[in-house]
């Protein structure tokens, strides 16, 4: 509860959330997305912040990232899911905005080594689709597992 909220039920709860503030500072010094410099930032609010990947799977290919450093999505509390869905839609705005030739997108979330994470900061792919940019792109995300992809 916040302070508001436990004021209006006549402070039953004294469970203090002050900490909760400290645990959104948390970034790791060996971590490359902790340690992103603010001109690589397109967009940002007060919880997670994006940039594009260096390594577009497509052109505007954009990461949506927690600032706290956690591992992967299953980490991340509540407010930061909702701070980055907001990002995930203005950048799509603004990506749509600049390049009418995108028709679609794959949104996702590699959680863990074997799922295909390789930067173990949690993050977000907003990775812009084009029609003709695949032969068949029937399946999307089924094509983690290629043989899959089609069905
Ligand atoms: P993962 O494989 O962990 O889901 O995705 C990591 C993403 O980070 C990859 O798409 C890769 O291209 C991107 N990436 C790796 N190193 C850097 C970097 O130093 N800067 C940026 N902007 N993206 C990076
Ligand atoms: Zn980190």
């Amino acid at each position: 509860l916040c302070y508001s909220c436990n004021a209006m039920k006549s402070d039953r709860d004294d469970t203090d959330f002050r900490q909760m503030n400290n645990a959104y500072e948390h970034r790791e010094n060996d971590c490359i997305f902790c340690n992103v410099s603010g001109d690589r930032i397109i967009a940002e609010n007060e919880l997670a912040f994006a940039i594009k990947d260096a390594f577009p799977v497509t052109d505007h290919h954009t990461l949506i990232i927690p600032k706290r450093h956690v591992e992967d999505y299953f980490d991340l509390y509540q407010p930061e899911r909702n701070a980055m869905q907001r990002l995930l839609e203005e950048c799509r705005q603004e990506i749509c905005k600049k390049d009418p030739s995108i028709t679609g997108f794959n949104i996702g979330n590699n959680v863990g080594e074997d799922a295909g994470q390789t930067v173990m900061h949690c993050h977000t792919h907003l990775i812009p689709r084009r029609e003709g940019d695949v032969d068949n792109p029937r399946g999307g995300v089924r094509g983690v597992i290629a043989s899959k992809q089609n069905y």
